[in-house]
């Protein structure tokens, strides 16, 4: 491979790479703002000028193609006093916004004036004065004064989105961006213009003024808004989520995520209709009870029913680790091989960029951990017949809302002698239910989910619940770190009473007789590695932050769907 100096030392490039790109892969970053990975070259903001040896000017490193031999000096004396000069450039008009802007803390322009600025203004005049809080479209909004022009909006909106909405208008300092006449900002991906904007001059208009991003904690995990499995970080301050924003990985979402998959996955964490804690009806009411009670009752209820008698239906929106338990529980617990689960696909949803038609983030997983009837078994539809038959006297629903998906099986569920849900949140199910059991969301609990494409990723708590605090009474910090487990047990905030799916069963088995020594997602996992071929000799450290793509035949599996 051909080869140039930076800096001192010598590093290989690909034939047509540009210096900026041949450096990243390496690891250095020369200053920018307008260049983007993933973007068409600009060359507009100046910031990424270097010294090539025998070139007579300075040169972008974001458009000058790498040759062999070729000498680059990116802290020159030439480079450091270009650098500051465009800084100071940009400066001249820029609000002293930094106290009272969301990219605070994140802002690219606020990290390079301290590197490379002069510490004081040299410009007595009056700034340039721009429009200031103009709504572009529903969710993002322009901030005029703010912004440096680098375009990367623009041209993430021509490339990525496929939907031109934005341009520049006017000219010189006067230059500001727009919709077109009669468009907005809207398509489904507009919030990632926020991510790349590199000042504060986009905001996120549902996440504006909520917190300073240095208050917050951030944790890695996967988006659970369809089967793409996007890699996100959820930011949460007091035990509240706040704000979903997209993880670099190329084999699944590069640097992306849909709008849906960022502000509707995660509000339903921090609502009022959470389940927080056990519930048994009482004379028609949901009545809240302890863990032991609810534990002794629903195993006592369950005894009275034949095998055949009860059904149980696990989760495409649940981990590898729960529906694992599930298939346990009604196969070697209750003995029953009534088990399904349902598939939640939306033709309407899916499209070229990222979303999938499957709007739930773990269909294979569901698949590969044996959410299926045995032989002798009933799939879901036939369930659905034998409850109708008067066979079925006695359903498990487990993390999904039944009566959501069908509406007219209400008359139906309504005769069972027993039905019992686990949900994270109140819905139409739980109305009918006899016994509510409060199963954490995806942000409260460690596991994994297969995506579409076979890869095994791996989510994170973010969010303490009122168990995980206390099972992580006393372990060190660095156990907490090794199980992923970021969040901060001693912040304030609600925490609610609700344990993972593979818990709750594991609980529901020792009142039934049957002993399961889980204490922690990661030994589900070990035990699912055993019995499952594919998960063989994989664990959390091999899983780490990108995932791993399973060895199977993606394309059998999803076929079912
Ligand atoms: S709004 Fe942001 S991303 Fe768009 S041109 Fe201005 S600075 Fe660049
Ligand atoms: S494409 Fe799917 S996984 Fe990605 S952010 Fe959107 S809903 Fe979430």
């Amino acid at each position: 491979m051909p080869r140039f100096i930076i800096d001192g030392r010598e590093i290989e490039f690909k034939q047509g790479q540009t210096i900026i790109e041949a450096a990243a892969n390496y690891g250095i970053d020369i200053p920018h703002f307008c260049w983007h990975p993933k973007l068409s070259v600009s060359g507009n903001c100046r910031m990424c000028l270097v010294e090539v040896e025998k070139m007579p000017k300075l040169v972008i490193a974001c458009s000058t193609i790498a040759s062999e031999g070729m000498v680059v000096h990116t802290h020159s004396e030439k480079s450091i006093a270009a650098r500051n000069a465009v800084i100071e450039f940009f400066l001249i008009n820029h609000p002293l916004d930094c106290p009272i802007c969301d990219e605070a803390g994140e802002c690219k322009l606020q990290d390079y004036a301290y590197q490379h600025s002069v510490g004081e203004s040299r410009f007595v005049e009056e700034k340039v004065h721009k429009d200031k809080r103009i709504p572009l479209g529903p969710r993002v909004l322009f901030d005029g004064e703010r912004c440096i022009s680098c375009s990367r909006c623009i041209r993430f909106c021509d490339e990525i989105a496929k939907d031109s909405e934005l341009t520049f208008v006017q000219r010189g300092d006067r230059v500001t961006i727009t919709t077109f006449p009669g468009e907005e900002l809207d398509n489904p991906y507009s919030m990632n213009v926020v991510d790349i904007c590199p000042v504060g001059a986009l905001t996120n208009r549902d996440f504006r003024f909520q917190a300073r991003v240095w208050d917050m904690s951030h944790t890695n995990t996967i988006c659970n808004g369809c089967a793409r499995g996007c890699n996100t970080e959820i930011w949460v301050r007091d035990n509240k989520i706040l704000r979903l924003v997209p993880r670099y990985n190329e084999e699944v979402n590069s640097y992306w995520m849909c709008d849906h998959g960022r502000l509707n996955t995660f509000k339903f964490v921090n609502a009022d209709d959470r389940v927080d804690g056990p519930h048994l009806r009482v004379e028609g009411n949901l009545v809240k009870v302890g863990w032991d009670e609810a534990f002794a009752q629903t195993a006592s209820r369950l005894k009275s029913f034949a095998k055949d008698e009860i059904a149980i239906i696990g989760s495409p929106y649940t981990t590898c680790e729960d529906n694992f338990m599930i298939a346990k529980f009604a196969k070697s617990v209750l003995g029953t091989g009534n088990l399904d689960f349902i598939r939640h696909i939306d033709p309407e949803f899916g499209d070229d960029i990222l979303r999938k038609d499957d709007v739930t983030p773990n269909t294979l997983g569901a698949e590969l951990t044996g959410i299926a009837p045995s032989k002798n078994g009933k799939d879901y539809s036939n369930i659905i017949k034998g409850i109708r038959e008067g066979k079925i006297k006695a359903l498990y629903l487990i993390e999904d809302d039944l009566l959501d998906y069908d509406s007219h099986l209400e008359e139906l569920i309504a005769k069972l002698d027993l039905f019992i849900v686990n949900a994270s949140n109140f819905n139409k199910s739980t109305t009918l239910a006899d016994i509510v059991l409060p199963s954490a969301t995806y942000a409260e609990k460690n596991g994994t989910f297969v995506n579409f494409q076979g890869r095994l990723q791996r989510i994170k708590a973010a969010v303490a619940t009122i168990d995980a605090d206390r099972a992580l009474e006393g372990m060190s910090m660095s156990r907490l770190d090794k199980f992923g487990t970021k969040f901060d047990r001693w912040a304030s905030g609600k925490k609610f009473d609700s344990r993972a799916t593979w818990k709750i069963l594991a609980g529901l088995s020792a009142a039934l007789g049957q002993k399961y020594k889980y204490q922690m997602a990661e030994e589900v996992f070990a035990d699912l590695g055993k019995s499952v071929s594919v998960f063989k000799d994989l664990d959390y450290d091999v899983i780490g932050d990108s995932g791993v793509q399973l060895k199977i035949n993606v394309n059998e599996l999803t076929a079912k769907v």
